[in-house]
């Protein structure tokens, strides 16, 4: 790694503490967002018979090295490894779907009742340059379904992440799709690209002409500008499909079109990885910025079929598989993001406010009271002024206030305040949550 990984900004003295650069902390109200965004997707993901999954995230090296591909940006320039005091070489995981393709084989789980229908969610790591959605430890959640060749599979596992996106309530986003074959077509197609950019050689960049080499799928990934017009002209995977890939892709786009999911069609699309065969797509959303203008496409998720990881892997198993995954953090800065919140985090409907010891003493048993109730409670025990805490509940815009003094301490009671009309009542501790359920 070249650059520094610790943020140190002008000024900042050498012992201040920094997160790591390309690392953020979340807290509160963005860590809300992160927790309803798993449990819509989850949620989602169960209702079509997915099962969970968390791996490791240290994993050996070498099951990104030959699953993923040593000539990919994610091995050759992104992953965190690390070498134990014990010699292994492991690395913190740059994306998902080779671990779970290693846990399948691992736990046998070609024994089980096929395909095999996982999701996961969690943080990976790519040391890549940080800027606005671009981080160095990410979150993403991810759907896999393992031991199927069908086309079906592609089509669930856009079914389901079109349906997490509209229940994110996002609108403007887009599907783009393309096949890129298997190794009966996918040969022919790679010499035919090949032969077409070595005829440019003089017009592309040097890492093109190093793809030509190494990746050539990879010379549609380029962003040079200049490679841009011959991109445009380059022979087009679809164009090569054998008949079997051919009515696979066909497949899958009608039960798209059966689904009403529009989808585009995109032949520059090979997405980077080695282990991709057949359908391979991308989710990207178009948004205004504050001058109402479009700005460029963000990729929030992709994904595509990969028939031959475990061979990548050395492991001699035919496992078809597909599977994809959302960019989690980019999703949840968005917009129109629907801010979805976790389920256990309600409006607070009631403040508890204590004054003096003796309440002090009773005042777990109150909270314990509304806890059990159901009835969202907020509360400062640190606090002992009146004033203090009436103050908050009314910046906290709670409905009520339940008063706990020295007086009612002894009596076993409370006072609930209703904050608007300021009217109150005197209840007994004991019939307190029936109180505030009746006037609810
Ligand atoms: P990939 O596996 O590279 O296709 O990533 C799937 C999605 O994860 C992308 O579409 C992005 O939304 C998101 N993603 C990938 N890399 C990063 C990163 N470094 N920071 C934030 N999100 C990322």
């Amino acid at each position: 790694m070249k650059d520094k990984d610790t943020k140190k900004p002008k000024g900042a003295k050498k012992e201040e503490l920094q997160a790591v650069k390309g690392m953020r902390d979340i807290i509160g109200d963005q860590f809300h967002l992160y927790q309803g965004f798993f449990e819509k997707a989850s949620e989602i993901a169960l209702y079509y018979g997915f099962k969970p999954i968390e791996t490791p995230i240290l994993e050996k090296e070498e099951l990104f090295t030959r699953g993923v591909g040593s000539d990919t940006d994610i091995v050759n320039k992104e992953m965190f490894s690390l070498k134990t005091k014990g010699g292994d070489h492991l690395t913190m995981r740059p994306e998902g779907t080779a671990s779970i393709m290693r846990a399948y084989l691992e736990h046998g789980m070609q024994s089980l009742p096929q395909p095999v229908m996982l999701y996961y969610y969690g943080p990976f790591f790519r040391h890549e340059n940080p800027q606005k959605g671009r981080y160095r430890q990410f979150s993403q959640f991810g759907l896999e379904i393992l031991g199927t060749k069908k086309s079906i599979a592609d089509a669930t596992i856009i079914r389901i992440f079109v349906t997490i996106l509209e229940e994110c309530g996002l609108k403007n986003f887009t599907l783009k799709i393309n096949s890129i074959g298997d190794t009966e077509c996918r040969g022919a197609y790679r010499r035919e690209l090949v032969n077409y950019y070595k005829k440019h050689l003089r017009s592309i960049c040097p890492d093109c002409r190093e793809r030509i080499k190494t990746n050539p799928l990879r010379l549609l990934d380029c962003k040079n500008p200049g490679c841009q017009e011959i991109k445009k002209e380059a022979p087009e995977s679809i164009g090569a499909l054998c008949a079997d890939c051919k009515s696979h892709f066909k497949e899958v786009l009608e039960y798209l079109d059966a689904m009403s999911i529009s989808y585009e069609m995109d032949s520059s699309l090979v997405r980077g990885l080695d282990y991709y065969s057949r359908t391979v797509f991308e989710f990207f959303i178009n948004e205004e910025n504050s001058d109402g203008e479009e700005t460029k496409p963000l990729a929030i998720g992709g994904g595509g079929r990969y028939d031959y990881l475990p061979k990548e892997l050395g492991v001699r198993k035919d496992v078809p598989a597909v599977g994809a995954s959302f960019g989690v953090d980019r999703i949840i800065e968005l917009e129109s993001y629907a801010k979805l919140m976790p389920r256990i985090v309600k409006k607070p409907k009631v403040f508890f406010i204590q004054l003096s010891f003796e309440a002090k003493l009773r005042s777990f048993e109150v909270i314990e009271i509304l806890r059990k109730a159901k009835i969202p409670v907020m509360h400062s025990l640190s606090r002992d002024s009146l004033s203090a805490q009436l103050a908050m509940a009314e910046r906290t815009k709670t409905p009520y206030a339940i008063l706990l003094g020295q007086k009612e301490a002894l009596d076993g009671t409370v006072i609930v305040r209703n904050m608007d009309t300021r009217s109150q009542d005197t209840i007994k501790i004991d019939k307190l949550a029936e109180y505030l359920k009746k006037i609810k």
